[in-house]
């Protein structure tokens, strides 16, 4: 379950204000200086616990909070409401193209979740969108990407337009691009390589495919078990990409909670989904209020 132990951090500061009938400025101060170290420990980024704790801070301390009858609830109403502006305030749908086909272009490090999160998205658009995607397999340097690709596209009745793994992948994208037109399918959604970490041939890969295929959606895959690297990696790939939005995986497997907390503040783009499990239903609209509930219980 993900955010288990910073729920726990929070509920403990949370009752140290509750106990007090009365609360004051320095039983506030204590308070943020758990609220910090709870962030931290959630791995979340640092620069965002640091404007995070300063905004509670400056919202808390005021007479109308303080000398109110309720300071505690108050507080955590002021906590409550930062959260969900750090993770972005709303929902972010996905970008839709005003002619067929709508070009999703997926990104991501190897093992992420994004041939994974290719299938589920398919399904969420089917289920949601009544779409006919179709899923191009450009990821050519794990060969077996291609074949997981298929498998999925069979499972899920999608066709998938590969050309092996002998093929420049824009090559690839660009066929896939014709048959999509020829086919009138109404998503494409690009399967692109991965790595073990950022590097500059996976990045003008990615570049080329884009000035290519024109997405209009460039959602980048990141591993939530990661913490602060999925950070790290969102930051990378939106310098060099300018991405759209991200999705987040592994949430259910993740504890901390850290990159769900920090991406939308460090990269200003939003977090659009979540992925919670290995099953094709198991992607999720990310919703910052919804995560701020859920993560002070
Ligand atoms: P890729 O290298 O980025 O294409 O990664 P894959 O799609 O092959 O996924 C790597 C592993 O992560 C696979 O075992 C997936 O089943 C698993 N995975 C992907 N998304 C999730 C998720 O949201 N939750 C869990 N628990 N596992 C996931």
């Amino acid at each position: 379950m993900a955010f288990e132990g910073l729920s726990e951090r929070l509920q403990k500061a949370f009752a140290g204000l509750r106990r007090k009938g009365k609360v004051t400025e320095d039983d506030v101060r204590e308070a943020m200086r758990e609220i910090r170290l709870a962030l931290l420990e959630a791995d979340v980024n640092f620069g965002v616990v640091k404007d995070f704790v300063k905004d509670v801070r400056e919202k808390a301390v005021g007479a109308e909070v303080l000398d109110s009858l309720t300071p505690a609830q108050q507080i955590i109403k002021i906590v409550n409401d930062e959260l969900t502006k750090t993770m972005g305030e709303t929902a972010v749908p996905l970008n839709k193209s005003p002619h067929i086909p709508t070009v999703i272009m997926m990104a991501g490090l190897q093992g992420a979740g994004k041939t994974t999160t290719v299938g589920k998205l398919s399904k969420y658009l089917m289920d949601n969108d009544h779409a006919r995607p179709l899923l191009i397999a450009a990821d050519v340097y794990r060969p077996a990407a291609i074949e997981q690709l298929k498998t999925i596209g069979n499972q899920l009745n999608v066709p998938v337009f590969d050309m092996g793994t002998d093929v420049d992948p824009v090559e690839i994208v660009r066929q896939g691009m014709a048959q999509a037109a020829l086919q009138k399918n109404d998503y494409v959604i690009i399967d692109t390589a991965g790595r073990l970490q950022i590097d500059d041939a996976l990045m003008t890969e990615l570049d080329n495919i884009k000035a290519l295929a024109h997405p209009d959606e460039i959602l980048l895959v990141v591993d939530s078990m990661t913490g602060q690297a999925a950070t790290d990696v969102a930051k990378g790939f939106n310098e060099r990409l300018d991405i759209t939005g991200v999705v987040l995986t592994k949430l259910d497997g993740d504890t901390r909670g850290g990159a769900a907390l920090s991406i939308r503040a460090v990269t200003g783009k939003p977090i659009k989904f979540v992925g919670q499990g290995e099953k094709m239903d198991a992607l999720d609209v990310f919703y910052p209020d919804r995560m701020a509930n859920r993560i002070l219980g």
